[in-house]
């Protein structure tokens, strides 16, 4: 029989590396509390339609990277429908915020999620069919101030202290503005003149894209191409008055918080609900897939979705490529040692067993981590699994039992010590014993 494995782009996180995955959502969600965001969870599939119309169906993700499929009603009352899993969660939260009507609030809405998204794309290091994002959207009426400059800038100089604060440096904050979507559908024609006389002399993709979306030519990474697309025309020439406006008190904000940037002409970033302001963080340390983060302005998005107009602003971090930055930063991070319990509980013979899972029971209630051994092991066994999981052996056998007095073993100093049952726990937690 053939094995089986994880399907091609998914993985199994297992321990220690798992204590880092955990360490990264609680430094978020305490950084998510402090702007006073609070947590939603969407399903993770919806109907097709929703990514179709919120994504875009031009785009990449929507025309080639979702995994659909038709769910075949069950009963009479049900209709067939197409589903896809959730390739981003910003449609999902939409959809959730027009739903439950949470623009009648007259509040902002300040959410956030974790959680696994899905994309048949090509696999490689740091690129999965499954992966993780953490991201956050600030989205509200226009009554609510969703509009206002100081929304972008409070949410990046808020990435900027998560990255932060996960211990995550010689980050690059890349900052555009794409404008209205009338600024963007002018822009797209100047693009589209532009590039009529020399898209032949581009690569293959580029004379694609010069027809049908000119926008993502400056995404190509192609080195030949590289002059020609400098030369041509640049989104902040064909902004509009007030997206200009708008742009320039983002830049002021962040100026004043001390927040770092550069400015990136070439920044359109692949998903068509963007309007305003679009950013990426980049990471040196990640090699071809170096954006921890994207995200940007989408002011038309509700509206899109059949919602009431409520302009927003969001991201979405790639968990997986932080996890990758920090084992990049400290390589030792994978390597150290699975924390250690602070006791093995040895039962001498399986008589103990039971016996041995009262006493665990008691010390895991007083908040100790212990570790329950195995009767039919012998002596010189259990020493060997205590060893390599806790710092103290505690003995329990027939006599232990009678007399209420247990004798410990600290690994770390090799001493050995006779501790009434009473007083176990509170020896256990001492850190400086023997
Ligand atoms: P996007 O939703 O495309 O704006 O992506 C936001 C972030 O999610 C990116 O900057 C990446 O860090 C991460 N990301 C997107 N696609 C993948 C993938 N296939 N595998 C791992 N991370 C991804």
């Amino acid at each position: 029989m053939t094995t089986l494995k994880a399907v091609r782009g998914t993985r199994d996180l297992l321990p220690p590396e798992t204590a880092l995955w955990n360490r990264i959502e609680a430094v978020a969600r305490a950084v998510f509390a402090r702007y006073n965001f609070g947590e939603i969870r969407t399903p993770i599939f919806e109907d097709t339609s929703l990514f179709a119309r919120g994504v875009g169906e031009e785009t990449d993700i929507v025309s080639k990277e979702m995994y659909t499929w038709e769910d075949r009603a069950r009963a009479q009352s049900e209709k067939s429908q197409s589903l896809t899993l959730r390739p981003e969660n910003t449609a999902g939260v939409v959809r959730a915020y027009i739903e439950h009507k949470l623009g009648e609030t007259g509040q902002l809405q300040k959410l956030y999620y974790i959680g696994p998204q899905f994309r048949r794309e090509r696999p490689q290091k740091g690129r999965y069919r499954q992966f993780f994002q953490i991201g956050a959207e600030v989205i509200g009426p226009p009554s609510a101030g969703s509009e206002s400059p100081l929304r972008d800038a409070e949410v990046l100089e808020m990435l900027a202290t998560l990255l932060d604060e996960l211990g995550i440096t010689g980050w690059t904050l890349h900052l555009n503005s794409v404008g209205s979507s009338a600024d963007r559908a002018r822009y797209n024609e100047a693009l589209r003149a532009a590039l009529e006389p020399i898209a032949h002399t581009m690569c293959a993709d580029c004379q694609r894209r010069a027809v049908t979306n000119p926008l993502r030519v400056l995404d190509c990474k192609v080195p030949e191409d590289q002059p020609i697309i400098e030369k041509l025309p640049r989104i902040a020439d064909h902004l509009d008055p007030e997206s200009q406006q708008h742009f320039a008190a983002v830049t002021a904000a962040l100026d004043a918080a001390g927040v770092p940037y550069t400015l990136n002409h070439r920044l359109v970033r692949g998903l068509d609900y963007y309007t305003r302001t679009t950013f990426e963080f980049t990471h040196g340390g990640l090699g071809a897939q170096n954006a921890i983060l994207g995200g940007g302005r989408y002011d038309g998005l509700s509206e899109a979705l059949g919602g009431p107009r409520a302009p927003g602003i969001g991201f979405a971090i790639g968990e997986d490529r932080l996890v990758l930055t920090l084992q990049a930063q400290e390589p030792d991070q994978n390597s150290a040692p699975r924390q250690a319990a602070d006791a093995y509980i040895a039962p001498l013979g399986e008589a103990m067993n039971a016996a041995a899972l009262s006493l665990a029971r008691e010390l895991r209630h007083t908040g100790l981590a212990v570790e329950l051994g195995e009767g039919s092991f012998r002596l010189k066994k259990s020493f060997e699994a205590a060893d390599k999981t806790a710092r103290c052996i505690v003995i329990l056998g027939e006599d232990e039992l009678q007399s209420g007095i247990l004798t410990v073993k600290d690994f770390s100093t090799g001493t050995q010590t006779k501790v009434p049952r009473a007083e176990l726990a509170v020896f256990l937690a001492e850190p400086n014993r023997g």
